[in-house]
Formats: structure tokens, sequence, C-alpha cells
């Protein structure tokens, strides 16, 4: 018995499709990290990772340490990389056999402390350098400071080094993408001679693996792709639709001309209307800014305006000349078109529109 009205579909058959899409566009001996923060974009951090371990991807990537948690918990044992952990982390980190990202001085110096403290031996670690996002990662002029607290020690062991793109998927930064992929291969090159071994190399996030082959280096972090999306309308075509959104109509209202619907009379009826009412609203992730006609929802195949502002809990949709009734099933999105259109209706992105759904929707497998 499902009793949650509405539910978030995940067909693992598309994901293993849009896998293996990548995988053809890579070379066999590039190694593949899955990236399952957000719950999985949205979908099942904990389902997704089931999967994509029975098809051998090689790492996990998460951004925090509870959801490395929560794999671990689950029985994964791919190694899982915490892109984005906190000192306060590390300890915990180490008792349930992540990785950390440590991208400054502080986390460097930090876990350097724990290791040597808990005896550890070779333990694997990650270093990101920044090249432009400016956002988390050691300075190139840093190098000498990594390498000199790395060297004559055996508690840590740099697994891998990356760096992340800024505009992969923007045409019109090309000329600074490059300049990143020229800075990081710099560093690449600098760091490891001085610490005389060769970490895993790894920069390419979806749009990087079809725009830029030359970041693949020896891994690729592979996120968004997985559910379908590139930006490269002709590589689209190869992927399929992961998530469908659904609900049901919980009550249909006939309308007169000139009578109004939901909160502050958002919409009015310009003549006699058939109005659907839907479970979900804006705690569950439906944006308030694409109420009042700005995005559609489909019946039976019929796409359904939503219409007046969106509550808290709920949307009301025009039905009038769609044949339908109470309790009928309603598909908020099962298309990358749909999910486009949200996202272009709502100013936003495929990422947001993904990972907006709340907790009260429950996730299914197709
Ligand atoms: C989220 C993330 C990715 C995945 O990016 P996609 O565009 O979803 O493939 C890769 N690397 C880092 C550092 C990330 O934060």
């Amino acid at each position: 018995m499902n009793n949650s009205p509405t539910v978030l579909e995940i067909d693992l058959s598309s994901i293993e499709h849009n896998l293996n899409f990548f995988r053809s566009e890579l070379n066999p001996e590039t190694k593949i990290l899955a990236v399952v923060k957000a719950s999985g974009y949205g979908s099942d951090a904990v389902l997704m990772a089931k999967a994509l371990e029975k098809l051998k991807v090689d790492y996990f990537a998460v951004a925090y340490t509870d959801e490395g948690i929560a794999l671990r918990n689950s029985g994964i044992s791919t190694p899982i990389l915490v892109l984005h952990p906190q000192l306060q982390n590390l300890e915990t980190i180490c008792r349930y056999n992540l990785e950390p990202n440590l991208y400054s001085r502080r986390m460097l110096e930090g876990f350097l402390k724990i290791a040597h403290d808990k005896g550890l031996d070779n333990y694997p670690v990650h270093l990101k350098f920044n090249t432009g996002l400016n956002r988390l990662g050691f300075d190139a002029s840093d190098i000498d400071f990594v390498c000199k607290n790395l060297m004559e020690q055996s508690v840590v062991h740099v697994k891998s080094i990356f760096s992340h793109l800024v505009a992969s998927e923007d045409e019109e930064e090309k000329e600074f993408s490059l300049a990143q992929i020229e800075k990081f291969k710099s560093i690449c090159s600098s760091f490891t001679s001085r610490l005389g071994y060769r970490p895993i190399r790894h920069m390419s996030n979806t749009s990087g693996i079809l725009n830029y082959p030359e970041t693949h280096f020896d891994m690729v972090r592979l996120g968004l792709g997985l559910y379908g999306f590139t930006n490269l309308i002709e590589k689209n075509a190869n992927l399929k639709n992961v998530l469908t959104l659904k609900t049901v109509i919980s009550q249909i209202h006939q309308l007169k001309k000139g009578e109004s619907v939901g909160y502050n009379r958002g919409f009015h009826a310009k003549r006699n209307i058939k109005t659907a009412t839907l479970p979900l609203g804006h705690a569950d992730g439906f944006f308030r800014s694409l109420g009042n006609g700005k995005t559609y929802v489909s019946i039976h195949g019929h796409k359904s305006p939503v219409i007046g502002n969106v509550c808290m809990d709920m949307i009301m949709i025009d039905v009038t000349d769609i044949p339908c009734k109470e309790g009928d099933e309603v598909i908020i999105f099962n298309s990358r078109e749909d999910i486009l259109q949200m996202a272009d209706h709502a100013d936003s992105i495929s990422y947001e529109i993904l990972t907006a759904w709340g907790n009260r929707v429950k996730r299914v497998l197709k």
C-alpha cells in the first residue's frame, strides 16, 4: 500500500543506459566516480549507489559526511570521497572508512594530526586545487606547503588530486576553461614530481566529459548526466530520462465565470471552468514561482496549466477541456523536456528542479 499520493519514480534501467553512454565516451581505463550527493540529485542516494555499485563504478562522491555515512550504513563498500567535509567531521570520516577532500591548509593539518594520533597507515585522502572557481581548494602556490607536510610520513596517502571546471557547459567561456585545464596540468606535474608518486587526477563533471575530452585524465566525476541531462542537444538523444514525478487529483471543482482560485484570488475564471486540486505544493519543492500559469502538468497526455498561487501543500490546475476525474493520475514531469521547461519558467536549471523535492514525496523504483 502506497500511502503517499505524490511519488518520484526512479528508472534504474535508464541509469544503466546513461552510464553506458558515458562509458562509451571514455577510454576503457578511465575510472568513473559517480556523484550521488544531495540524495542522488534528489532521487535516492542509497538506491542509486546500490545500482551503480552493481554496475561497477569505481568511486562515489558525496558532498557531506552524513551522506557518506548513510551509504556505508546501507552496505556500500565502494570508496566514497567526501567533497566538502569540516574539521569536526574528520574523525567520523575515518570511522566510516570515508575519504576526505582536504581542500585547505587547515583541513590538511587537521587531518594529519588525527592520522598521527590514531596511528593511521596510508589513509586515502584527496586534495583539491582551485583553478578558478574560487570555491574550495588549495592555490597552486600552496604546493610547497602541502608537499612539506606530506613528506616523510606514511599516515596518509594522496589517492587523488583534482580540480573543478567553472563553465564546462559554456562554449563562450572556452578560453577560460582551457586556461583552467593548463593550470591543473601544471599543478599535477609539479605536485607529482615533489610527492614521488602519481595520484589519480580528475577534473571533469558531466559536461566536461563531453566538451573537454582532455579533462578525462584518470577519472571523471559524473553526476547530472546519469539522470539524462547534458548541455549538448545532439548528445541528449543518446540519454534517457530517469525521474518521473506523479501525483493524483484530490478534488475537482466546477467554477462559474468570475469566480477565483486560491490564496489572494490569484486566478480569475474568464469563463465557466473545471479545476483540479493536487496534493503537492511549495513545501514539496513545487516552486511558488511556477504558479499563475507559468508551467503545466499532464493528465492522460493533455497539458494542464497550474493556476493561481502555489500553496504550501497544494496546487490547482485548469482541466476544463480534459476528461478526468478525482483520483486520476497526474504527471508533473516524466521527460527531460518537462523538467527543462519547469527550470526555464522558474528561472532555474535542471540541477535545482531535480533536487527540489522534499521528503514528503515518496521515492519508488519504476
Ligand atoms: C556536483 C559535482 C560534480 C558533478 O557535476 P555534474 O555536472 O552533475 O556531473 C563533480 N564535481 C564536483 C566537485 C561537484 O561538486
